[in-house]
């Protein structure tokens, strides 16, 4: 079940546009996945087209609330099978890795082409990067049952939404479809015990920091960690 959803602020600027790219991406993300952010969303672009358009122009048909509510609360899109629709650039649906496959929310299978090869990592952890052009570097990380990442903080901000299965990292436990947002003032040492293991998203815009023990040494690395 989703517990950690986006603060109601970051709905808000992310209707308006005022998130950055890889922000936005992984709320977006997340409103394909959580039916009540969804919705927040929904009321919330209504209510900035109402400001934007003026009342005047709102109210100028009798039936525009009703043709606004139904635009807004289209179902989504049905899922792009190879074949099924002409003209349309093929995308990934599915990502897979060690014999799993793993679906992907709407928003993000148009990224899995711009998704580089799996790495094997310490901690049976996998890494595969996801070139967002400018914007910098994604990942998606897989963390098999057993694994982790060392204790560590941020430099600068990590967002996580998790697309597959659970992991816990000392400050919470994380089910499918959660959001996770921490910066500096957050230590954490994800690990996962569930039998499937966990798939989760993460952008960051700094190295992280690890701060315990040996893990320490891996610092002048971190660059190479997560990059
Ligand atoms: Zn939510």
């Amino acid at each position: 079940m989703i517990r950690c959803h986006p603060r109601l602020e970051q709905l808000v600027k992310f209707v308006e546009g005022n998130l950055s790219y890889s922000e936005s991406i992984l709320i977006a993300a997340h409103c394909d996945m959580c039916d009540h952010c969804r919705r927040v969303v929904d009321s919330e672009t209504a209510d900035q087209a109402e400001t934007a358009f003026g009342t005047d122009v709102v109210q100028a048909g009798p039936d525009f609330d009703a043709m606004f509510a139904r635009i807004t609360q289209l179902p989504a899109a049905p899922a792009f099978e190879s074949g099924e629709v002409l003209f349309k650039p093929p995308s990934k649906t599915s990502l897979e890795l060690d014999g799993k496959s793993f679906r992907l929310p709407r928003t993000l299978q148009n990224l899995a082409g711009k998704t580089g090869n799996w790495t094997s990592l310490v901690g049976r952890l996998w890494q595969a990067p996801v070139d967002l052009g400018c914007h910098g570097v994604a990942n998606f990380i897989y963390m098999a049952k057993g694994g982790s990442v060392p204790e560590h903080t941020h430099r600068g901000t990590e967002f996580t939404l998790v697309l597959d299965g659970k992991f816990s990292d000392g400050l919470n436990d994380y089910d499918t479809g959660d959001f996770i947002y921490l910066d500096s003032e957050h230590t954490h040492a994800p690990k996962t015990e569930f039998a499937e293991g966990c798939l989760v998203f993460s952008v960051l815009d700094q190295p992280l920091h690890f701060t315990s023990g040996l893990a320490r040494l891996l610092n002048p690395f971190s660059h190479l960690f997560f990059r």
